[in-house]
């Protein structure tokens, strides 16, 4: 029995000792640990492929969960406006994200001197292709979407089944309304239970990160400073101008809130997204911040689980920024204005189709190069240079995750803000 306290008392420090700074301590000790130790650390990468792995595990039940209580929680009557409101300000931000994107590419100008043997490491890619993306957001079948993963699909029937119980609660029909509370019940459990998952699965986030972010740093350090620091400098300073200009200036201006103020909440969701790369994985932080903003639940569990999987500003800037990197290195020259257009185009359809997990950003940045006709086949330059991005994508990943959080927040707060929902009482007179 003192043993076995004795062991408890071994490991417990770690669970006591805040989350957010043990992640934090996990990157930097990453970042060390693959710059000093190089390719000895490469042994590492199972710990953190285990924690993407856990992230898409619970990726596909938490949406669905979430987003069905969410949309049956609000009231039929206020589903119109709260959703409208929140569906076009995520696209028109998108959108103004991409096109940023696209500015940083003109600006910095990121290219690289592609060479055969950057050619050989690109390996064939399959892009999507747009209209189909666009078609296989209405299923054939309910059960194959959730089992082979297909989100957009996924959030599609979600919304569905959340309005229909949202409605059926309020039918006046005595035995309906029983049966949709008690579905409404049920999947208000499922989301529960997966809250509780992911927040276990936090948990382990510090491990994950460290291995994660040591395996980039190990196999790309000196890189990311050449042409790869380009691209990384100008995918930054979008994420920033659009953080600045586009979210803070929204809250402030729009919405008239006290910026400091929005930003004692809105910190933690962002650190927790720069460090795990998963907007999913950060949804509990994000739905507390919301709370304690004064955002109220209807609104915010409908909003944040949504904005999750179809809100990724960073995700569309860092297309905006990749897709002229490969063009430059590949053409030796960027867009015309119908292409621009084109990319603006399909780079905000592809970040609402992008999954809030590490990584799947890059994947969709296929379908944006497809649109504009740079495929990336087996030993292609536009591959090579696809493959040199993929080699940085953690580093760009983070940032992008981080804004793309940050943008459902700032969406769903101004949201509540302009419908006069939010409890002014977490707001104080003197707050700046
Ligand atoms: N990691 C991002 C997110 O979870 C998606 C991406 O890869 O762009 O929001």
């Amino acid at each position: 029995m003192k043993e076995k306290n004795a062991a408890k008392k071994w490991y417990s420090w770690y669970f006591e000792f805040n989350l957010l700074y043990r992640i934090l301590i996990g990157l930097v000790l990453g970042v060390v640990l693959g710059l000093v130790l190089k390719e000895k650390i490469l042994w590492i990468q199972p710990l953190g492929d285990l924690f993407v792995r856990l992230l898409k595990m619970i990726m596909m039940p938490i949406i669905l969960s979430t987003l069905i209580v969410g949309a049956s929680s609000v009231s039929p009557a206020n589903l119109g406006k709260v959703g409208l409101r929140v569906i076009v300000l995520y696209l028109l931000t998108s959108a103004a994200a991409v096109l940023l994107g696209l500015g940083m590419g003109a600006v910095f100008r990121p290219s690289a001197e592609l060479t055969g043997a950057a050619e050989a490491a690109g390996k064939a890619a399959q892009a999507p292709k747009l209209s189909q993306t666009l078609l296989n957001i209405v299923p054939t079948s309910i059960m194959q979407v959730i089992v082979n993963e297909t989100i957009l699909a996924v959030i599609f029937v979600a919304l569905l089944v959340g309005l229909g119980i949202s409605y059926l609660r309020v039918s006046g029909d005595e035995r309906k309304e029983k049966a949709a509370a008690t579905l409404y019940n049920f999947f208000d459990g499922i989301a529960e239970v997966m809250m509780l998952i992911i927040k276990g699965i936090m948990q382990y986030a510090p491990i994950g990160v460290l291995s994660l972010v040591s395996v980039v740093f190990a196999t790309n350090g000196p890189k990311v400073v050449g042409s790869l620091g380009v691209v990384t400098l100008a995918c930054f300073v979008g994420y920033a101008l659009h953080i600045i200009i586009v979210y803070l200036g929204l809250v402030k201006f729009y919405a008239k809130l006290p910026i400091g103020r929005y930003f004692r909440d809105a910190k933690d969701p962002f650190i927790t997204a720069f460090v795990t790369r998963s907007s999913n994985g950060t949804l509990p932080v994000t739905m507390e911040a919301a709370e304690s903003l004064g955002v109220p639940k209807d609104i915010y569990s409908f909003s944040l689980p949504l904005g999750a999987t179809i809100n990724m500003d960073g995700t569309a800037i860092y297309q905006g920024v990749c897709a002229t990197f490969i063009a430059l290195s590949v053409w030796g020259h960027g867009f015309s204005l119908s292409q621009m257009g084109l990319i603006i185009v399909t780079a905000t359809l592809a970040s609402i189709g992008t999954a809030g997990v590490p990584g799947a950003g890059a994947i969709m940045l296929l379908l944006v190069l497809d649109s504009v006709g740079l495929k990336v086949e087996a030993g292609s330059l536009v591959a090579g240079a696809y493959a040199m991005i993929l080699g940085i994508d953690a580093l760009l990943d983070m940032g992008r995750t981080a804004l793309n959080v940050s943008g459902d927040l700032a969406v769903t707060t101004i949201v509540a803000r302009r419908m006069k929902e939010l409890d002014q009482s977490k707001w104080n007179e003197g707050d700046i």
